[in-house]
């Protein structure tokens, strides 16, 4: 396996002997960066590759390191690479304004090697556990939230959208239609060229449908060949139209491995009371209509 890089180090002191000789300390296990202004830091801090952690000076010319702290936490693109204050100014309400500024630490000159190098080793671990952690939450959000295979709404989170759009369509009084489309005769393909080449086809009207609707419409995996589109802000005489346009440009799409796949849809749109399992029940009634008349085609909801 390949090491790791180097972490990268921003020393910003204005004695360039100063900031020499914390390099020297640090070179032997860091990238070391160093500069002798705080405004070039905050340049720095934004190049590539990114400082890890930043050594920061307080008493400078012209943007002296509070200054520099203050910009660092502001901007969404370094204010997570932790501070360390590195001064002179030994005073407690210093130390107690820098770590309000949301520096991680704050060591005091002259500085000893030893206890410097840890408190960098910590902090940084400390950063990459934090990143790990939000890397993961990312991901388990994803797993909570999307479909393994096509990466659209699942069937939970599909469940919470919908709830959230009836009660906005009844507060508002705002008009609300979903559709539910279920594509033809898949069980053929899975039959004569097999699942994988299904589990593309699933893939393939996935991006379809996301690319054949509005950014506001929401597209979910319903379960196995059968899929949703909730419309919010869409009247039945919208909705039908949009279904029927929707049918038709998916029997126009062209798959990779067939050709002249289509689908069937069923509309119902939002009233007064009416609850989700309503809704979907209607819709499902209206797509095993538009099957049994012949598929390829969209059925409305009577009402
Ligand atoms: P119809 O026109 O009546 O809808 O006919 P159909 O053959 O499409 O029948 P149906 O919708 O009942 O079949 C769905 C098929 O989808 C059956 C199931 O094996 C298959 N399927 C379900 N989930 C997956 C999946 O994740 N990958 C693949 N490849 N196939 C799946
Ligand atoms: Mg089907």
């Amino acid at each position: 396996m390949n090491e790791p890089d180097p972490k990268t180090i921003l020393i910003v002191d204005d004695m360039r002997t100063n900031a020499l000789a914390l390099a020297s300390i640090l070179k032997a296990e860091w990238t070391v960066k160093t500069t002798q202004d705080g405004k070039a830091a905050l340049q720095i801090a934004e190049e590539d590759p990114m400082p890890d952690l930043i050594l920061l000076d307080i008493n400078m010319p012209g943007m002296d390191g509070y200054e520099v702290c203050r910009h660092l936490k502001e901007s969404e693109k370094t204010r997570d690479i932790p501070v360390i204050f590195v001064t002179a100014k030994d005073d407690q309400k210093d130390e107690a304004f820098g770590l309000g500024l949301g520096a991680v630490d704050y060591i005091i000159k002259p500085v000893n090697k030893t206890i410097v190098k840890a408190r960098i080793r910590n902090h940084l671990a400390l950063r990459q556990a934090l990143t790990e952690l939000a890397l993961n939450n990312e991901e388990l959000e994803r797993l909570a939230t999307r479909d393994k295979l096509t990466g659209l709404y699942n069937r939970r989170r599909l469940d919470q959208l919908m709830a959230a759009e009836i009660e906005r369509a009844w507060r508002y009084g705002r008009p609300l239609s979903i559709m539910l489309l279920d594509i033809d005769k898949f069980k053929t393909i899975n039959d004569t060229l097999g699942h994988l080449v299904g589990d593309t086809i699933l893939s393939e009207t996935a991006k379809q449908l996301q690319n054949s609707v509005r950014s506001c419409d929401l597209v979910g995996r319903w379960g196995g060949d059968e899929f949703i589109i909730i419309c919010p802000e869409t009247t039945p005489d919208t909705a039908l139209p949009l279904a029927e346009r929707l049918c038709r440009d998916y029997a126009a799409c062209e798959f990779t491995a067939v050709d002249g796949l289509t689908a069937s849809f069923g509309v119902a749109s939002y009233r007064e009371g009416r609850r989700a399992d309503d809704l979907f029940s209607s819709a499902d009634d209206a797509l095993y209509r538009a099957k049994r008349n012949g598929r390829n085609q969209v059925a409305q909801e009577v009402l």
